[in-house]
């Protein structure tokens, strides 16, 4: 809906239910959603698909806030997807120019660093080591890119509490560190590590009820204003007043989300192990990270690789990745990447979900439809023109896309979402929620003129 410029409705701040309408520069698009009610005409509170770090930190997050959560995950355990790796980098993710995408990963770090120290210390059954991480260039351009970090962190007070704690350490240094020799100096991030991402999973979903082996398949909206779930055998799963859907690449799998489908990609990665055993003269103090990452030891194992696959879709392990993960070793370590081949070798693969911006999908989910009925001319650059409030499916988030790194950005994440459903204070500035809102693409479509006058309907 356009309305004329000067219109008093423009500053009707009423429930985002109705038809408010909202001055073009308060980017009605992407307005908060009403916050959540709990309400007797709903059996249980909020219902979550899918198992892995970003559908378990909804939980945690909402359980938190004294919301109760019930997780739907079709396998029979939790972490049985891209979350189910033995270890995972809790590496910082930090651009020197400040990106977008490097605040929003940089505040996940700390954050998530922060939950799994917490939940340690409170005697949670987390596996992780705060081993450091040493961060190896691989390419002058990653050199010169190291030391502007260097020197974007330098400029950080050291008692501010934003600061990510790294210094550069020489090659002899760096070699110490490690254990064994590197070819390069590099960054070594003190406070990172690993952590073992199901057993994080399981424990940020201790509080909720779980239905595992239950596919959801349709998510109906329900007269009493909240939502229905309907399960692989057809049968109704409950009232809830409201759901999020944290389901990887499936979360396009739905009737009001299959748009997604344009900008979730899903990039094939494996993993390669190898026991201690083989070689027990290796020591590896903390994780290193270069082109590829290796760890220290867990369980007699250590982990490295991974291969990026934009062309594949399965989840086979392969020799020839194993191949190319051991090539890959060998451009930092070549000593250590000799003496291994594909035979000593398990492995395991997943599939990253990934966004054309390298950003996530995190917020209320956009009415494809009723976007495109409702800012229809946003590429005409009106700019004090006056739309219409964001159109929602009512009650319903998502929360997907976040790459390589969904164990430093899911956590952070469902804060986000917790945040649209209790109408609290959101974690993260205007311009980062922004950049991750699903409803980003939609609206850079129709400004971009992408999206065909033909596809509005009437
Ligand atoms: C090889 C590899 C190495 C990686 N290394 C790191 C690393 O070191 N550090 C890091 O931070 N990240 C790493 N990542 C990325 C990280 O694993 C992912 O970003 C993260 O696991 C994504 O979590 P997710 O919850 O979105 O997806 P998933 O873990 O895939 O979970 C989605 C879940 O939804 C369930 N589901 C989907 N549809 C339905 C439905 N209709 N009904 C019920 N259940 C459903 C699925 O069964 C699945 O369990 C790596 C990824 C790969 C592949």
């Amino acid at each position: 809906m356009t309305i004329p410029p000067g219109d008093d409705r423009a500053n009707a701040n009423t429930n985002v239910s109705d038809k408010t309408v909202y001055k073009l520069a308060d980017k009605p698009w992407f307005a908060p959603t009403a916050p959540f009610i709990r309400s007797p005409l709903h059996t249980n509170d909020v219902a979550v698909i899918g198992g892995g770090i970003a559908g378990t930190s909804c939980c945690h997050a909402l359980n938190q806030q004294g919301i109760g959560t019930t997780l739907f995950e079709r396998h029979a355990r939790l972490a049985n997807e891209a979350s189910g790796n033995p270890i995972g980098m809790l590496e910082p993710y930090i651009t020197a120019d400040n990106s977008l995408a490097g605040r929003f990963y940089e505040a996940g770090f700390r954050h998530s660093s922060a939950l799994v120290r917490e939940k340690l210390n409170g005697g949670a059954a987390i596996e992780a080591a705060f081993c450091g991480v040493l961060s190896l260039p691989a390419t002058p351009r990653d050199d010169t890119r190291q030391h502007a970090i260097l020197e974007k962190q330098s400029a950080t007070a050291p008692d501010d509490n934003n600061a990510v704690g790294v210094q550069y350490l020489s090659v002899a240094d760096a070699s110490d560190v490690l254990g064994m020799p590197v070819p390069v100096g590099g960054l070594f991030y003190r406070d990172a590590g690993w952590v073992n991402p199901p057993s994080v999973c399981n424990v940020l979903a201790e509080k909720s009820v779980r239905q595992t082996r239950q596919k959801i398949t349709q998510i109906m909206s329900h007269p009493t204003g909240g939502v229905q779930l309907r399960g692989h055998d057809g049968a109704v799963l409950g009232d809830f007043a409201a759901v999020i859907i944290a389901g990887a690449m499936e979360t396009a799998a739905f009737a009001q989300t299959s748009w997604m489908q344009d900008y979730l990609v899903a990039l094939r990665g494996q993993i390669s192990c190898f026991s201690k055993d083989i070689l027990d003269d290796l020591k590896v103090n903390c994780v290193l990270s270069h082109k590829g990452y290796l760890t220290p030891e867990r369980n007699g194992q250590h982990v490295f690789g991974a291969t990026f696959d934009r062309h594949a879709s399965h989840t086979d392990v392969f020799d020839s990745d194993h191949a190319a993960n051991i090539a890959q070793l060998g451009l930092a370590l070549p000593e250590l990447a000799q003496r291994l081949s594909p035979a000593h070798l398990t492995g395991r693969a997943g599939l990253r979900t990934t966004t054309p911006d390298h950003l996530p999908l995190i917020g209320p989910a956009p009415d494809y439809q009723a976007y495109l009925e409702a800012y229809p001319d946003l590429d005409k650059g009106r700019h004090y023109a006056r739309y219409c409030r964001a159109p929602y499916h009512k009650n319903m988030y998502v929360c997907t896309g976040f790459g390589a790194r969904g164990m430093i950005g899911a956590p952070l994440a469902a804060e986000l979402i917790a945040s649209h459903i209790t109408g609290q204070s959101h974690p993260l500035a205007n311009p980062v929620q922004e950049a991750v809102h699903p409803a980003r693409y939609i609206v850079r479509a129709i400004k971009r003129g992408l999206i065909a006058p033909r596809e509005i309907t009437p």
